[in-house]
């Protein structure tokens, strides 16, 4: 242990027992054995090089804002890019992001620079690695429409892929099937825009969120997936099941899409609100809603 330790700590920070709970947005999850901060690509492909020879299980985190982990031990080591991956250059309307980029932080910067764009991911508080592995989106909007290319390491090599060829859908990328792909920079194509009209449609989507999303408390933001065509919202609240509360989370009365952390949460606790939305939904309408949060470090 201590000599991976020695090993993990010449390419960058190493937090040793680091705690989940402080590393996702949730506020849930348990110990990690070592959570590291590669300096640079160099060091980032040696890591994975490393933990693949030595087959030591290893999960790259941007700010855990779509993530349930579960409240037991993760034996092995989170890669976290947002401290030191966190660059942008801008040349002319486009922009190339390092993986650990703030959305919203890139989102604001556009905004000032009177580029278009972005205005739909102010308010969703990932990484641009997280946006472009969940095709992060919002108001119809989403990274597919303004990804040009995405850097990405795989199988000991960096390789440009197209937007094409990252898969993009509905909170959907080929990286969900690909794990081990590790998305290292991506090149935004924005457009020119009125910088008053950028920021006035931005305040509103500001609002629009303070009004409906419990933001108040720690959550993963919406817990499932829209069914094509209609809202699991309504679902839910059609159920009855709005401020529902095992433990300590809550179905939110606000937006019962989410699950909120009222204090304490085990990751249990919401699986079992989880179970009940669908065995609700299987009894009343014979189907269930997909996960959009991502379950890590479960046995099942
Ligand atoms: C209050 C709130 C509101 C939200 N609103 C929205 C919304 O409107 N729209 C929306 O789409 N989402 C929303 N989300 C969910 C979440 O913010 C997004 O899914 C975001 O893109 C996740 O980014 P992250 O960096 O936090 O990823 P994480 O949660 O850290 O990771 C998610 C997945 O991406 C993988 N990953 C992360 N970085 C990389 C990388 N560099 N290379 C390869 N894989 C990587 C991880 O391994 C993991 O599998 C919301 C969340 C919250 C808490």
């Amino acid at each position: 242990m201590s000599e991976l330790l020695n090993t993990l700590q010449q390419y960058g920070n190493v937090d040793t027992d680091a705690v989940l709970q402080r590393m996702t947005t949730f506020r849930i999850g348990g110990k990690a054995d070592f959570v590291v901060y590669p300096k640079n690509m160099i060091a980032l492909a040696e890591v994975i090089q490393l933990l693949k020879k030595e087959n030591i299980p290893f999960k790259v985190l941007g700010k855990g804002s779509n993530i349930l982990c579960s409240d037991e031990d993760f034996h092995g080591v989170i890669i976290r890019l947002d401290r030191t991956f966190n660059e942008y250059y801008y040349n002319e309307n486009m922009v190339v992001a390092q993986a650990g980029v703030s959305l919203i932080a890139l989102a604001y910067d556009a905004m000032k620079r009177g580029l278009s764009g972005l205005e739909w991911a102010c308010g969703i508080p990932g990484t641009v690695g997280g946006a472009i592995f969940m095709n992060a989106g919002a108001y119809k909007s989403s990274m597919k429409e303004i990804v040009t290319e995405v850097l990405i390491y795989r199988d000991g090599d960096f390789v440009w892929m197209s937007n094409e060829e990252c898969g993009f859908d509905y909170r959907k990328s080929v990286f969900q099937s690909h794990p081990d792909w590790l998305v290292v920079a991506v090149r935004m194509q924005l457009q020119e825009g009125n910088i008053t009209e950028i920021r006035e449609l931005v305040d509103n989507r500001k609002a629009r969120r303070m009004e409906t999303q419990p933001l108040e408390y720690p959550s993963a933001g919406s817990v499932f997936r829209n069914p094509e065509g209609s809202f699991a919202w309504k679902y839910i609240d059609e159920l009855g099941l709005r401020g529902k509360q095992i433990g300590g989370a809550q179905i939110s009365s606000k937006h019962p899409n989410f699950i909120v952390n009222v204090g304490g949460a085990c990751a249990s606790d919401v699986m079992a609100l989880v179970k009940m939305i669908n065995d609700g939904m299987q009894e009343r309408y014979g189907f269930t809603l997909k996960m959009e949060v991502e379950k890590f470090n479960w046995q099942d």
